[in-house]
């Protein structure tokens, strides 16, 4: 049996295995802390969208960092999940036991039952998958794809107007659509979506708003209404789901299937059991509940690993109480565009945001490797992520 369990190896439970092991050193003991994770590699899904990513910025491997603060990785799927046992078998048989676990299994791309989504559309969910778009785009460079969009949330924005940055260097007669059932920026208003609107139409994206994809086929797509677009390239950005694993634990979750959980990232009425990142919806500022983000992966991956030492340790744990939320999306050539709050309300744009979103993507969501054992701990500092 293991002393603390994390599942999965995103930003939430990498910050979390960070935080059980800086709490354990700061009350001088030690435990057995275990991180399992499909793949051996955190990815840098927020910057899944850029062409030039380099592989080893996309993943960067989970070994080096655990073995450096002394846990040990894991590689495996987990397929079953005994909630009050604190057991998880994975898809090789073995099994896991622990006395506290951490559930950070994240997110993935949500596909509805579209015709043809799955064989025709690409995707921007994992490293594989973005590498994949990036390496069929190159097929087209000097001449003139149609390339659609379908998705007009954050992702599909920032895909967007990338793809706007690729054509004027790579394929100038390309013609870019961004799709959306709904209205594109959904999930903005007022002033910021206006900086959003103004950004597409100066970069040439062509936007189709209120238009449902009812089809995928090999040359265009089909909608709802009849009408069909031809297409070289569809891409899919139609929004998250949070891991399947949710649907194993018995426990309450809101609309989406997020587990809820207490102001100490406790999963309500589970005994042993804290969620933290995509999986979980936490209580935050003014009544909202965190976002499927960077911004709380991060922060309450920090917040339970060291509830979870706390818990193992018979200390109280800490509440959860994350700085204000911001959200910093990409515009490509067009800059980028900081907003505060969860009604979004534009704080910074164009060039000075991009200088941002770059120390963003570049700097603060990637773990201090080069500072050893000390800096990786340090970045899971509660204070660091907390309201001041
Ligand atoms: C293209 C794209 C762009 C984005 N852009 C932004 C952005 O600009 N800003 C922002 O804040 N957020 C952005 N996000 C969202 C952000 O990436 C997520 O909120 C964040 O990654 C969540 O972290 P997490 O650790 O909770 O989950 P994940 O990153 O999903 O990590 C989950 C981990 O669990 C593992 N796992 C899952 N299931 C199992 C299983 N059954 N067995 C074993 N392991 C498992 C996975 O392999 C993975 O390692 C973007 C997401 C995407 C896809």
């Amino acid at each position: 049996m293991h002393d603390i369990l994390i599942i999965g190896g995103g930003y939430a439970g990498l910050w979390a295995a960070f935080g059980a092991a800086r709490q354990l050193d700061l009350a001088g003991r030690e435990a057995e802390i275990a991180l399992v994770t499909r793949e051996p590699y955190l990815t840098a899904r927020p910057r899944l969208y850029e062409r030039d990513l380099a592989p080893g910025e996309a993943r960067l491997p989970l070994a080096p960092m655990l073995q450096t603060i002394g846990a040990e990785l894991v590689v495996g799927e987990v397929t079953g999940i005994d909630a009050p046992a604190r057991r998880v078998t994975l898809a090789d048989g073995r099994s896991l036991t622990a006395r506290v676990i951490v559930l950070a299994a994240g997110s993935r791309a949500a596909l509805p039952a579209i015709p043809g989504l799955a064989e025709h559309a690409e995707g921007i969910d994992d490293a594989d998958q973005s590498a994949r778009l990036w390496r069929r785009l190159a097929a087209f460079e000097g001449k003139a794809p149609a390339v659609a969009v379908i998705g007009g949330g954050f992702t599909g924005i920032e895909l967007a107007t990338e793809l706007a940055g690729w054509r004027d260097a790579k394929a100038p007669g390309a013609r870019i659509v961004l799709i959306d059932q709904g209205p594109i920026a959904a999930g903005y208003a007022g002033a910021a979506r206006g900086v959003i609107g103004d950004a597409l139409s100066s970069l040439g994206v062509r936007t189709r708003a209120g238009s449902a994809v009812a089809a995928v086929e090999a040359g265009g797509l089909r909608f709802a209404d009849g009408d069909r677009l031809g297409c070289d390239v569809a891409v899919w950005t139609g929004g998250l789901e949070p891991s399947p694993l949710n649907r194993l634990i018995d426990a309450p979750k809101n609309a989406i299937g997020r587990l809820k959980v207490d102001a100490a990232l406790r999963v309500d009425g589970l005994d042993g059991w804290l969620a933290a990142g995509d999986v979980a919806a936490a209580g935050v500022e003014g009544g909202n509940s965190t976002t499927m983000s960077c911004q709380h992966a991060l922060s309450s991956g920090a917040f339970a690993g060291n509830n979870a030492a706390r818990l193992l340790l018979g200390e109280a744990p800490l509440a959860y109480t994350p700085r204000p939320y911001v959200t910093c999306l990409d515009l490509g050539p067009a800059g980028a565009l900081l907003t505060r709050g969860f009604e979004r309300e534009v704080a910074m744009r164009g060039a000075e945001a991009k200088a941002l979103k770059t120390s963003i993507n570049r700097q603060l969501i990637v773990p201090p490797v080069e500072g050893g054992r000390a800096a990786l701990l340090a970045a899971a500092a509660p204070e660091r992520w907390m309201t001041r």
